[in-house]
């Protein structure tokens, strides 16, 4: 059977939250073409990968051959973006086909980027490019192989039509998947409609969809509320463990779920260093490496804002529970971050938070001031810990600091094997990205495909695969990245 005869997709977002979806059809793809397909993922999500690859295959990933009763949808949102608050976004570019089951039973949405102008478009031409798409696609699967919480993505195809950016580029739609795609700005766009009811009924979907146990919570609101403080205080602390860099967290882009969502601008750090921007738009540096924890409880507390008439009848007293709650984010993120750092250092449990942070952030200042590569630096600490430092020694600056470091942290019995599980050998390299994406623009898909295995195993330094885990060559300069 055709996967869009058997396909059951729900529309349980846009039947429960109607204000938030205007039904809306894909835009007809002029000569398709897939250039790329996550089978392992259309298993997960109870598809045939094979049946995904014939036309009509083809037909549901770019969304213009759905299910009969299936309901497609642009979603709402609003948000701030740098730091201005826009009132009305919405998917410009992106639509809902809807929601399915995966092989667990787990909900999933199946999501469209790049699928044609939307009543949210406003100036925007409603499209995307075959190499940003791609871009998304090895970048959020690398940060699932990593084990950090994303959106997923099922395929890229090439629509065969142009679209206009500095130069005419070729035009494509990625196939996303994702718990949902509730988001800050959803939350702040029902609370901007004054509608009580509207904005409740948002909460609840939330509730039911990732946050359950909240249901049964004194104050359920409140507990969504700390239940998404700690999802993203664990997330961010999982970014800056890797040394990624979304690039542009606005409201809009962060998720009720905690998954990382919209790979636009983002990049993976090379040289460490607190300041690193990547986006051509960051101007300011608002969404440098080193503010994202800062900047992911600034907008928390937009989501609090938003929430504030559910959590009590009286507003004081509303905010000082979103206050109290709030405050709670520090040292959530201070324990992820030290959980994190315990194992990158290969370190037993019972040690205190603080001397495993202290140690973590003491060979940081080394990185920074030799400019070390970050995921270099990390993996050949586990050399360092089966006996040869030279390899991390030939990176940092400091030799005396080093040394006098490395003996300290030998002391505390580091395991290598611990280490090499989780300080990643291969990141999507931001000159590789480059060199694939550039390469897949021009018809060649191959660097891709090379690119795409091994981000995906990342933590296996396998023979053959050396050029992946080499730092950018220095006539690669300095990177900048565009949405
Ligand atoms: P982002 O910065 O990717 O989170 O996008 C911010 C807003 O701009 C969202 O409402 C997007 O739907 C919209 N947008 C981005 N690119 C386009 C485009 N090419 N056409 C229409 N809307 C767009
Ligand atoms: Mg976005
Ligand atoms: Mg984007």
């Amino acid at each position: 059977a055709a996967p869009t005869s058997t396909l059951r997709l729900d529309d349980w977002f846009a039947r429960e939250l109607p204000e938030l979806a205007l039904t809306w059809k894909a835009l007809t793809a002029p000569d398709p073409r897939l250039l790329v397909l996550n089978e392992p993922l259309a298993e997960e999500l109870g598809l045939d990968p094979a049946q995904l690859r014939t036309p009509e295959g083809v037909g549901l990933l770019l969304g213009t051959d759905v299910p009969a009763d299936a309901h497609p949808v642009a979603q709402a949102y609003a948000g701030h973006q740098f730091g201005g608050y826009s009132p009305r976004l919405g998917d410009g570019r992106a639509l809902l086909l809807g929601e399915l089951t995966d092989r667990e039973g787990r909900t999933r949405d199946l999501h469209l980027k790049g699928s044609g102008r939307t009543p949210f478009s406003r100036g925007g031409d409603g499209l995307a490019a075959v190499g940003p798409m791609l871009r998304e696609y090895v970048v959020s699967e690398a940060m699932h192989a990593l084990g950090i919480p994303t959106t997923r993505s099922l395929a890229v195809v090439a629509t065969g039509g142009a679209v206009q950016r500095e130069t005419v580029l070729p035009g494509a739609v990625l196939t996303r998947v994702a718990s949902s795609h509730l988001r800050v700005g959803s939350f702040q766009y029902a609370r901007a409609t004054d509608d009580l009811d509207l904005l409740r009924r948002l909460a609840d979907h939330a509730i039911a969809r990732h946050h359950p146990a909240a249901a049964d919570a004194a104050q359920p609101y409140l507990a969504l509320f700390d239940a998404v403080v700690e999802a993203q205080a664990s997330l961010v602390a999982q970014w800056m463990l890797v040394g990624f860099v979304h690039g542009v967290m606005n409201t809009d882009n962060v998720t009720i779920s905690g998954e990382t969502i919209d790979y636009g601008p983002c990049a993976f750090m090379d040289a460490y260093d607190p300041a690193t921007v990547y986006s051509s738009i960051d101007s300011g540096g608002r969404y440098a490496y080193g503010n994202q924890p800062v900047l992911t409880q600034w907008n928390l507390a937009r989501f609090a804002e938003s929430l504030l008439p559910l959590l009590h009848d009286d507003q004081e007293q509303g905010v000082a529970l979103a206050v109290a709650s709030l405050e709670r984010f520090t040292p959530a993120y201070a324990a992820a971050r030290a959980a994190g750092l315990r194992r990158k250092l290969g370190l037993p449990e019972g040690l205190a938070d603080d001397l495993v942070t202290g140690l973590g952030d003491e060979l940081l200042v080394l990185f920074h001031a030799g400019r070390v590569d970050h995921t270099s630096g990390w993996r050949l600490l586990s050399a360092a810990a089966r006996g040869d430092a030279e390899p991390l020694r030939g990176l940092v600056l400091d030799l005396p600091a080093l040394d006098a470091w490395l003996e300290r942290w030998r002391a505390l019995g580091p395991d290598a094997e611990v280490m090499d599980r989780t300080n990643p050998v291969v990141v999507p390299r931001n000159h590789l990205v480059e060199e694939a994406l550039e390469a897949a623009t021009a018809g060649d898909l191959d660097p891709l495909a090379d690119l795409l295995a091994a981000v995906t195993a990342p933590y296996d330094a396998l023979p053959g695969r050396e050029r992946y885990a080499e730092p950018a060559p220095v006539d690669f300069g300095d990177y900048q990245t565009f949405c």
